[in-house]
């Protein structure tokens, strides 16, 4: 159930608070370590706060799984009060020292943070929703965020070209390996790997049938008309605006 600003424990030791920007922190047991930093720094007390109701144990690290405004803006508060930010070495190439909000720690394939028994894996995924794009699996908890590679239905890539589709199929794979319990998008309710999998049905399905609807002389406008929302699909977050914000963008770019 998605109620804004709800905090809840998907996993043992794994928290989320509910939002339209999510944020996520593990409790390993020697630190905690949270994933994106939202879109309103003043956000950040509240956020502190939910962590302090759950643990009382230092806050370690920080992950911004990549470089958004709203994945980003607690970054300085955070670090702050003791994390530590990590981010992919694509993300920002000015990196310097601590407390300013920005990296102390970048990575290039993968990183893994031990905290006693626990441990969080840092993965690069990049190359489809920006270069920089991080999944995080929590093993003993088998929970992955995967920021905003799904977009509950949104198309996670600027351009859509045979390259960058080949690459999403490739990277979606990837994350279906973990063969995570839960999956915990940047933004929205969490969700499983059946949604993955069903979002990808869909994208395919789109990138047939609407490249082939502009070649039959029909308007990016009249496709969306044409197109509704599969049934399925219809209690998903937020679909209602992307859905024809897909089609328009298949329109556009693929015609
Ligand atoms: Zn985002």
């Amino acid at each position: 159930m998605f109620e804004e600003g709800k905090v809840s424990e998907i996993a043992p030791g794994v928290f989320v608070r509910h939002a339209v920007d999510n944020c996520t922190w593990a409790v390993l047991d020697d630190f905690v370590v949270i994933v994106d930093a939202l879109e309103q720094a003043h956000l950040a007390d509240e956020v502190l706060r939910h962590i302090r109701e759950t643990t009382d144990k230092p806050l370690g690290y920080l992950v911004n799984t990549h470089w958004h405004g709203d994945h980003v803006a607690c970054n300085i508060a955070f670090a702050a009060a003791g994390a530590t930010v990590i981010a992919h070495e694509s993300a920002a190439p000015d990196k310097s020292g601590k407390g300013d909000g920005r990296p102390d720690i970048t990575f290039g394939t993968s990183l893994s943070i031990r905290g006693g028994g626990r441990a969080a894996e840092l993965h690069h995924m990049g190359g489809t929703h920006t270069p920089g794009d991080i999944a995080l699996f929590f093993p003993w908890a088998k929970v992955l965020g995967v920021g905003d590679l799904f977009g509950w239905g949104l198309i996670p890539l600027t351009q859509i070209t045979d390259e960058s589709v080949a690459n999403l199929k490739q990277i979606m794979q990837r994350l279906l390996d973990f063969d995570a319990e839960v999956i915990v998008p940047g933004h929205g309710p969490t969700v499983t790997s059946a949604h993955l999998q069903r979002f990808m049905e869909y994208f395919q399905t789109l990138l047939q049938e609407v490249p082939a609807a502009r070649r039959a002389g029909k308007s990016p406008e009249q496709i969306q008309a044409e197109m509704p929302r599969p049934d399925d699909m219809l209690d998903w977050w937020r679909f209602d605006w992307k859905h024809p914000h897909n089609v328009e963008q298949i329109a556009r770019q693929c015609a």
